[in-house]
């Protein structure tokens, strides 16, 4: 199939399905939209359960395109995965975010770390630490304001590779996550090996606990853990007071969810930390 950019008449073969085309012509789009400035970082506050302070900030992409209206991440980012583009749009989310991070440091309103989110094929297909290196030194901030996101498949896809990468990103002096924990298939005994520092309780689990009691288990089973293991665990998700209630009675470090915010952009994000900050 031949791709001459968004408006022109794409080719693509007879046999192919509606489905399949319209991603082609979402990849397309999609390379052009990292060119022409169409994606930008909103940035969801995680706040400490007991102090209730912002302790950090997450990055998370977002893509305005002219005319499919805002396209969630949760449908462009696989496909920037199958494609490869991640790599370079995991680039782009890197160094947007520590260029933030350098504004609100400047302006005194940095939280302690802001958290990107980080694919496993900007592992495989990529230099991240490269790329991690790169977003540091043109932003100029300190490495440990910076914290990495990653998942179970991160870390399971090539296990000697990602061992090593993790251990080169600590060197550089950057935070890790694990992130949607419990959700994948790693084995817990490799966890006290990886040098993470925090764990994050996923959202299926978070959405039920105080009507489940089976998802309640799971979440004071992955706090005694991490705990166990010298880990800070945040809740995600975290949509009622009643939950917030809850993962604090559990001695959860830190919540992120609609209940003290939904992921905003970071000229409302400024506003949101001014009106925060402790007078
Ligand atoms: P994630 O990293 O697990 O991010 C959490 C998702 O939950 C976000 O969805 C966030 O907006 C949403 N969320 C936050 N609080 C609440 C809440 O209280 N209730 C509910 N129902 N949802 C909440 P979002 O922004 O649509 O992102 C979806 C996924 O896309 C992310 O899941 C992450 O895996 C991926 N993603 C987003 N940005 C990037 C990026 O820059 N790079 C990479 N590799 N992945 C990204
Ligand atoms: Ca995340
Ligand atoms: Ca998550
Ligand atoms: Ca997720």
């Amino acid at each position: 199939a031949k791709v001459q950019g968004r408006g022109i008449l794409r080719f693509s073969s007879p046999g192919m399905t509606t489905r399949a085309k319209e991603r082609l012509s979402l990849e397309a789009d999609l390379r052009l939209a990292l060119d022409q400035g169409e994606l930008s970082l909103h940035y969801q506050p995680q706040v400490d359960l007991i102090s209730g302070q912002i302790v950090g900030l997450e990055a998370l992409a977002r893509w305005q395109h002219p005319t499919r209206g805002m396209v969630s991440p949760a449908a462009f980012i696989p496909l920037a995965e199958e494609c490869g583009l991640i790599v370079n749009l995991g680039h782009w989310a890197l160094q947007s975010a520590c260029r933030q991070i350098r504004v609100w440091t400047d302006a005194g309103l940095a939280p302690r770390q802001i958290a990107v989110n980080v694919s496993a094929v900007q592992l495989s297909r990529g230099d991240l630490l490269e790329s991690v290196r790169l977003a540091l030194k043109e932003s100029g901030i300190s490495p440990d304001q910076l914290e990495l996101e990653i998942t179970e498949s991160f870390v399971m896809a090539d296990r000697d590779r990602s061992f090593k990468a993790i251990a080169d990103l600590k060197a550089l002096g950057v935070r890790l996550s694990i992130d949607d924990f419990g959700t994948g298939y790693s084995s817990l005994a490799y966890l006290q090996q990886l040098e993470v520092d925090k764990l994050k309780v996923d959202i299926s689990f978070v959405r039920d606990m105080t009507r489940n009691s089976g998802n309640a288990s799971i979440v004071k089973a992955v706090i005694a853990l991490g705990h166990s293991l010298g880990l800070e665990i945040i809740a995600e998700g975290v949509e009622e007071a009643g939950q917030a209630r809850y993962l604090r009675s559990l001695s959860c470090d830190v919540m992120q969810g609609y209940l003290i915010s939904k992921p905003l952009p970071a000229e409302e994000m400024t506003c949101f930390l001014h009106a925060f900050a402790p007078q």
